[in-house]
């Protein structure tokens, strides 16, 4: 068995991963471990060394701010789910975390690594882009519509650590996922958000990146109800296509999706 060594530092500060960071550029930053681990023990990832962020409680937090609700990039994905504020206020996305994975990878799994891995089957990037929502990092701000740019790519720079994601509140919103029986992400999840700033809808799981469905926004902003987009085909033109599902498949199951997502949001469910 090859071994791949790597050190493992816990910084102690937001400043302090910075600098050492800044020192080990092929360094990650280890947050709830749920990605970037079975990456490692995949061979997929092999970092020089591990900054841990995840004792760091100024990156912990819910809280409703300038009209909308700020978390710090360290919440896990219980604490959100769990979260009165986040409940009442977007109800959508306490459900959309409430789908991801088991208890277990809710209870390390964080909001902040999760936006960051940009994984194309993760539910997060679903609720960041419907709900237009905005990345800060230790560096500057990002909306959501220029932040994730590819599979598991994002606009993040090199050493840049996201600290905080802050969401709108909506008028109303809903999340539908049709989940990989095996592994629980998203062969296709749809996010609906009728907002201040417009509708905006996003699919996650169905290509390399979320994207935003036009087609569907338009036909929302006229009538906002299942059957506005339930008439809606969905092109298979660059979708997935593995032995889970092909892209025809994934390409119908978008259109299921919205129709149930926009459901849930006149249901206003929790
Ligand atoms: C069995 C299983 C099932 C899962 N099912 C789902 C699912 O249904 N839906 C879903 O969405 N996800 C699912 N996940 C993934 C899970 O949500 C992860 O927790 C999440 O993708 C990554 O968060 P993390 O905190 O574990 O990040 P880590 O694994 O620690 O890090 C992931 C990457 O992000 C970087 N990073 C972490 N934090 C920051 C930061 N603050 N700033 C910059 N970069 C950072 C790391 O360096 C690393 O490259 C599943 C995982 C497992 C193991």
């Amino acid at each position: 068995m090859i071994a791949y060594p790597f050190t493992y530092r816990r910084a102690q500060s937001v400043k302090d991963a910075e600098a050492m960071l800044a020192h080990a550029p092929d360094a990650k930053l280890l947050a709830g471990g749920h990605s970037l681990i079975p990456a490692m023990k995949l061979r997929l990832a092999n970092p020089s060394a591990l900054i841990d962020i995840s004792g760091l409680p100024e990156l912990s937090y819910i809280r409703e701010r300038d009209g909308g609700v700020a978390i710090g990039a360290m919440t896990t994905h219980s604490e959100v789910m769990d979260s009165d504020l986040v409940r009442h206020r977007i109800p959508a996305l306490a459900h959309l975390v409430s789908e991801i994975g088991d208890p277990a990878v809710r209870h390390l799994g964080t909001i902040g690594g999760s936006v960051a891995n940009n994984d194309p089957a993760a539910d997060y990037p679903a609720a960041v882009l419907g709900l237009g929502a905005t990345v800060t990092t230790t560096r500057r701000s990002i909306a959501a519509d220029d932040f994730f740019t590819g599979m598991f790519a994002t606009a993040l720079d090199e050493g840049e650590i996201v600290t905080e994601i802050s969401f709108p509140i909506p008028k109303r919103a809903g999340y539908a996922k049709f989940a990989n029986p095996a592994s629980r992400y998203a062969m296709v999840g749809v996010f609906i958000a009728d907002t201040e700033a417009g509708i905006r809808v996003a699919a996650t799981g169905a290509a390399g990146c979320v994207f935003r469905a036009q087609k569907m926004e338009a036909a929302l902003a006229d009538a906002f109800s299942p059957e506005a987009v339930g008439s809606i085909s969905v092109s298979a033109d660059g979708l997935n296509s593995d032995i889970h599902g092909s892209a025809e498949y994934r390409a119908h199951l978008i259109t299921v999706m919205a129709k149930r997502a926009v459901a849930a949001a006149l249901e206003n469910r929790t």
